[in-house]
């Protein structure tokens, strides 16, 4: 492969919240539209990329590297040096690379997005009240991780195989899922499930119903989210509420409404 005489290579690292926040697709987009070649990778600090092609476009990519960077990502530092240009022909997202000993910043879980909130309410969506609903932007990130770099083999995601339909969508660089690691759909992600005190699955064909039910008929639910369990009773009812508090080993009130002048 011969190489342009005006061809510029960059090797760029950058470090802060640069994993799980969609950096890798954001930098093979604006790679892709800026015209240059090379490659991206996640590593075990951060991530590496290396850049080739012409000025001014090498430079305008450093600048909107760190001008249009997703509204996740937290940059801190951003080092770039000459290399020798390589002659690549296209722009890749590359292999992950693990280096022991070396730490980064984690992202922390993140609430859904409007796109994604859009999807869950919609009949026709294929995610239509599927609560597992998240994309790049959005979705679980430390909750799931188990090692860094942050890739899907490394949370606890990695025991759910996508189907076919997620699959092509973390695999497309344009859509919103691309390299979306906790992607998921009804037919191949994580489900509801209900289950009693012992750990035995309660049988019903519609858990949050189930669940709901069970709630207004006093019981008290821990609820599994994100990061932990949120216990749930029917505040409106005294009985519920003092059975938790005991469990809970709270001061029990009782509250009466003085009618002394
Ligand atoms: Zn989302
Ligand atoms: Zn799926």
């Amino acid at each position: 492969m011969t190489v342009d005489s005006g061809t510029i290579c960059l090797k760029i690292q950058v470090l802060g919240i640069v994993q799980g926040v969609g950096f890798r697709p954001f930098v093979y987009r604006l790679a892709t539209e800026e015209k240059l070649t090379g490659w991206v990778r996640n590593t075990s600090e951060g991530v590496q990329m290396e850049i080739e092609g012409p000025e001014p476009s090498t430079s305008a990519f450093l600048r909107r590297l760190q001008e249009e960077a997703p509204a996740l990502a937290l940059i801190n530092e951003v080092a770039a040096e000459p290399c020798p240009p390589r002659g690549a022909t296209l722009f890749q997202i590359r292999d992950s690379s693990f280096e022991y000993g070396k730490g980064q910043l984690v992202s922390p879980d993140v609430a859904t997005c409007p796109a994604c909130l859009a999807e869950l309410m919609a009949p026709t969506n294929r995610r239509y009240r599927y609560p597992f609903t998240n994309c790049t932007n959005c979705g679980p990130r430390f909750t799931i991780i188990t090692d860094m770099p942050y890739d899907r083999p490394s949370t606890t995601m990695q025991s759910f195989t996508m189907c076919p339909e997620c699959q092509s969508e973390y695999d497309d660089p344009l859509d919103r899922r691309f390299h979306a690691q906790p992607n998921a759909c009804p037919v191949c992600g994580p489900s509801l499930n209900l289950v009693d005190a012992q750990g035995l699955p309660v049988a019903s064909a519609d858990p949050l119903a189930k669940t709901s039910a069970l709630l207004t008929d006093g019981a008290i639910v821990a609820i599994k989210g994100l990061g932990g369990f949120l216990l749930a009773c029917d505040a409106t009812s005294p009985q519920a509420v003092n059975l938790l508090r005991h469990r809970k080993h709270r001061l029990i009130l009782t509250l009466r409404v003085s009618t002394a002048r």
